[in-house]
């Protein structure tokens, strides 16, 4: 029997859940609090080639909609013999697609009739009421629905009302990011390598890769450079640090062209210590960067009666992982299908929380794993051979056996 299915939140992982459960017959409804279209969550995403592969074959994406492939990451530094575009001594297979956040989402969203995606709505409080859940909202009466779906993002209210006692764990370091139009940088050649480079003269790391525009063309000149830093950022600065250029304190994120100028100033003067000119130069071109503090969350399951969590509600991993839309993915593939189950709902949705959780701790376990070796003890690349860098890489990190943007 169908179930009456509310989805908090209309980003990636609430959009897929929509379009797969309203699919298999359920009867959706999404509460997303933006009063309209959301907006660049920073540009550039990347995941592999088989989750997208398996989102087009599940009709979540058009079968031509566009993306970046890269078949390598370069592991690099800057040294005095290579100013302009680093030392390479490493080179990792790779299986990767980047995309264009905003165009992804947008392409996602056409799959829904617009009755069933309500923007403006803020859920305030959500408890059960016997066999269901009772939600309010900002600016009216209470609705119930059979099961509700918190994919409300990374500061989920979902996950504070299921498990207060979890907090978010600051990481210790931060993203500064930003996109450059193609059409402004010279020597394109180098754009087909997606390096990660670590800084020259402080812990953290570079990476840049192509996307296509937004309106998904993939033809040189109109792709994206997308660019990120990951940059240490102790606790006890966060609260200055966070304050924007209207003097609003901010958590979490300073969105693009929110940035004061001198925070930007100072962070491209740092970038120009640390990184080959090459890149030094796009990224002190690039404007309208944001801000992205980086957190994880751990936690025992992902429901509590009939409640559940999807995407970045649920276990938050390092964004080092380019985990995000696997996630959410695997998520909302795998409800529906327990949901199409004659099993008793309890049971179906205990299964679907237990598999979540151990993939979810798999991926947060490599993206601890990333983070030590991509922004605390890195190899110093400039110096070593390749042979220790690729043993260093090999002993570092534990690739996840359900999902990398690594070549298998
Ligand atoms: C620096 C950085 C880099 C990343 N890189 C990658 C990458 O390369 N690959 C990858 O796969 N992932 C990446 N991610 C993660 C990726 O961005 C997310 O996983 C992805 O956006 C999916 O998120 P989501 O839909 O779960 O939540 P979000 O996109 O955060 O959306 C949550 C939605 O819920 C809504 N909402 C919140 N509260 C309420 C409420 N009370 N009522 C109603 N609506 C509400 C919000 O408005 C929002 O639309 C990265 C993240 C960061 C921070």
């Amino acid at each position: 029997m169908g179930q009456k299915i509310a989805i908090i939140g209309g980003s990636i992982a609430g959009t897929m859940a929509a379009i797969l459960l309203s699919r298999a017959g359920h009867s959706v409804d999404v509460f997303e609090r933006s009063r309209k279209g959301l907006v660049g969550r920073g540009g550039g995403v990347t995941t592999s080639r088989r989750v997208l592969n398996e989102m087009k074959a599940a009709d979540i994406l058009d079968e031509n909609f566009p993306s970046m492939p890269y078949s390598e990451l370069q592991l690099s530094k800057v040294t005095d013999a290579t100013q302009q575009f680093g030392h390479c001594p490493l080179s990792v297979p790779l299986d990767m697609r980047c995309v264009h956040w905003s165009g992804m989402w947008e392409n996602m969203r056409r799959r829904l009739p617009d009755d069933i995606y309500h923007n403006d709505m803020q859920l305030l409080t959500a408890d059960h009421d016997g066999d269901s859940v009772r939600m309010t909202f900002a600016d009216s009466d209470a609705r119930h629905a059979d099961i509700v779906l918190f994919a409300d993002g990374y500061h989920s209210l979902g996950r504070r009302i299921m498990f207060p006692e979890v907090d978010l764990e600051y990481r210790g370091y931060t993203v500064w990011r930003g996109v450059v139009p193609e059409s402004q940088i010279e020597q394109v050649d180098q754009l087909a390598v997606h390096p990660r480079f670590s800084l020259r003269n402080q812990k953290g790391s570079f990476i840049s890769y192509m996307i296509p525009s937004r309106e998904g063309s993939e033809q040189v000149g109109d792709r994206l450079f997308n660019w990120a830093c990951y940059f240490p950022l102790a606790q006890s600065e966060l609260a200055d640090f966070m304050v924007d250029k209207d003097g609003v304190s901010r958590v979490g994120t300073i969105p693009a062209g929110y940035m004061r100028a001198e925070q930007d100033d100072a962070l491209k003067s740092m970038i120009r210590d640390n990184l080959p000119k090459y890149y030094a130069d796009i990224v002190c071109s690039s404007t309208d960067n944001q801000i992205q503090q980086i957190y994880t969350s751990d936690l025992p399951a992902y429901r509590k009666g009939r409640m559940c969590l999807m995407g970045d509600a649920g276990i938050m991993v390092p964004p080092l992982t380019g985990a995000g839309v696997f996630k959410g993915f695997t998520n909302a593939r795998d409800l529906t299908r327990g949901l199409a189950t004659d099993a008793p709902l309890d049971d179906i949705l205990s299964d679907w929380s237990a598999q979540q959780t151990k993939v979810a701790v798999s991926m947060l376990n490599m993206g601890l794993d990333m983070e030590d070796a991509f922004i605390w003890n890195t190899i110093d690349l400039a110096t070593h051979s390749p042979q220790d860098c690729a043993a260093w890489f090999d002993k570092s990190i534990n690739i996840a056996k359900e999902f990398s943007y690594f070549a298998a």
